[in-house]
């Protein structure tokens, strides 16, 4: 018979490690943390800093992306170098299951505790990793297992760790030194993590981890279905985000459900996708539109369990799946690097869920080679809170809220600085990538120019001074072809019988895809042109004006 957890016990007696902790533990790395990059090292030697001044509870800051684990555990092996019986504490299995993989990587002897591993339990060892929850439960609530000795207590995600439970572990480790790890240091409300923590250490800015590659950076589309007035009249919960009752009411009708599958469609099909809905209602609704026009999307809610969460997230990563809809629950501790695109169907005034949520798109990908993510908002988000890569204001000062101090600056930058794309929906900084939309070139007329008309195919793109496109030009040729191809495998047989009508709305497609006036004609050539197989790009332009069109015809009917 297998040992159960009331035969099994922890080696050392006591709750906490009574042996005085040596100031220097962290000054030197062992040769295993050889593999950390300059700012890991750097994030390293001042919590080392902060210990030998004294502060024994730390909070180490860093972007989603930036490599915790890695910090993590090369602390750990420092722990384990000196002696130090250490606790790692992470709330997600597919976090400690990382944790675990990393110290096997570093050949940190180490036990798990967490339910779904009970293969990997060792309560001999002296470094613990243990899921919170079970941890928790078989120590706390059913007393089954003594809470392991620890002179050092780690916390992953540790923006978690104010809650009532995971406090109550933390603090029954009072001589232990904490140290807690996360990219967002604030609770959902904006207010510090004072009660857990007493010295904060800022990792490098997002900015910097980009022009290094390690983050990618984000395109960003504002394509708000809602109202700043409208989001500004909802209830707000006891965290000040807006309500969800309210909030499920403001965005589960029929139209806006339908926004957000045609923009999608616009700017990101293909792409490997999280999309955050507000609640399952609004999360179904959705999920029924995608499945209705063919788009491969599942959904994840909180009755699912661990395997259901992971098989989903593989099905993304490998490509079978496009689009995975979820509340909060894939908003952390979620490694997807191939995720391209992340959808914000859910408006939030809060920075730590925004930030968590963006976070899932920005690592980059080896294995598919992404060089930036896109980020399609439909709440206003980046308006009122600030671009996901910026350099937020984190603080431990509990009169100071951060969710507000990012909204200030928000609201004192957008203005000036922060403009959307009129004819792409796009979100640029124009102090920094010029006055031209980057995705579509758009450029605000700051006055009307006459349009010199030099030939019927030539067209002028809008009434400013951008470079005029020429109907035969090779994107346009290019487009067209795909679009003819897209439109022969939708419609074989319409293509077959009456080929004229469907190379006319191939034409059509061009046109509003090139902003091409009514004026320009369709050239002669293009009635002979060989069809080719559509990319995305065209597939999801013809799919999502196919989509507006019947839209509109069934608000007029
Ligand atoms: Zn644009």
């Amino acid at each position: 018979m297998m040992p159960d957890d009331q035969t099994d016990a922890f080696d050392a007696g006591p709750l906490s490690y009574a042996d005085p902790i040596p100031t220097d533990w962290l000054d030197t790395l062992p040769s295993v943390a050889e593999c950390l990059r300059p700012y890991q090292r750097t994030q390293i030697e001042q919590t080392a800093q902060a210990l030998r001044a004294g502060y024994r509870r730390v909070l180490v800051q860093g972007a989603t992306g930036s490599g915790k684990t890695h910090v993590l555990s090369a602390i750990v092996a420092a722990a384990a170098a000196a002696g130090i019986p250490a606790l790692v504490l992470a709330t997600r299995t597919r976090l400690v299951r990382q944790i675990h993989e990393r110290l096997e990587e570093f050949g940190i002897r180490h036990g798990v505790i967490a339910a779904p591993l009970a293969h990997l339990r060792d309560y001999s060892a002296r470094v613990q990793v243990a899921s919170v929850d079970t941890l928790h439960r078989r120590s706390v609530v059913d007393r089954h297992i003594p809470m392991p000795s620890a002179g050092l207590v780690l916390f992953d995600e540790c923006h978690l760790a104010t809650a009532d439970t995971r406090l109550n572990i933390l603090d029954s480790y009072p001589d232990a030194i904490r140290i807690g790890l996360t990219a967002t240091p604030a609770r959902k409300s904006g207010r510090s993590l004072n009660a857990a923590f007493d010295c904060l250490i800022l990792g490098p800015m997002p900015r910097e981890l980009v022009h290094a590659d390690m983050l990618v950076p984000f395109r960003i589309f504002n394509t708000p279905i809602a109202t700043q007035t409208e989001l500004k009249a909802l209830p707000k919960d006891n965290e000040n985000d807006y309500r969800v009752d309210g909030l499920s009411a403001l965005v589960c009708k029929p139209k806006l459900v339908g926004d957000v599958l045609e923009n999608w469609c616009r700017i990101a099909k293909g792409k490997r996708t999280l999309l955050f809905c507000v609640n399952k209602a609004h999360g179904g609704a959705l999920l029924a539109e995608f499945l209705r026009n063919g788009i491969k999307a599942e959904m994840l809610t909180d009755q699912d369990d661990e395997a259901t969460r992971e098989e989903v997230v593989a099905r993304l990563e490998r490509g079978d799946t496009h689009v995975v809809l979820n509340c909060f629950l894939l908003s952390y501790g979620v490694d997807v690097p191939s995720v391209e695109c992340i959808v914000l169907a859910r408006p939030t005034r809060s920075l730590p869920m925004y930030l968590q949520m963006v976070g899932r798109g920005s690592r980059p990908s080896l294995e598919t080679g992404k060089h930036d993510c896109v980020l399609i908002d439909h709440g206003h988000v980046v308006e009122n809170l600030g671009l996901p890569q910026s350099d937020f204001p984190w603080t431990l000062d509990e009169t100071r809220n951060v969710n507000r101090e990012a909204q200030e600056r928000a609201r004192n930058a957008a203005t000036e600085t922060l403009r959307t794309c009129k004819q792409c929906t796009a979100l640029w900084l124009t102090s920094e990538q010029g006055h031209a939309c980057p995705e579509c070139g758009w450029t605000p007329a700051p006055k009307a120019k006459p349009v010199t008309v030099q030939r019927a195919d030539l067209q002028e793109m809008a009434d400013d001074d951008r470079k005029p496109v020429w109907a035969s030009d090779p994107r346009v040729v290019r487009f067209f072809r795909e679009a003819c191809g897209w439109y022969a495998k939708h419609w074989p047989e319409r293509w077959r019988e009456k080929q004229k009508s469907g190379r006319w709305a191939s034409w059509m497609n061009t046109v509003e895809k090139f902003g091409f006036s009514e004026s320009v004609r369709i050239p002669t050539s293009f009635w002979e042109l060989e069809p080719l197989p559509g990319g995305l790009e065209v597939s999801g332009w013809c799919q999502h004006r196919l989509i507006k069109r019947a839209r509109s015809k069934a608000r007029a009917a």
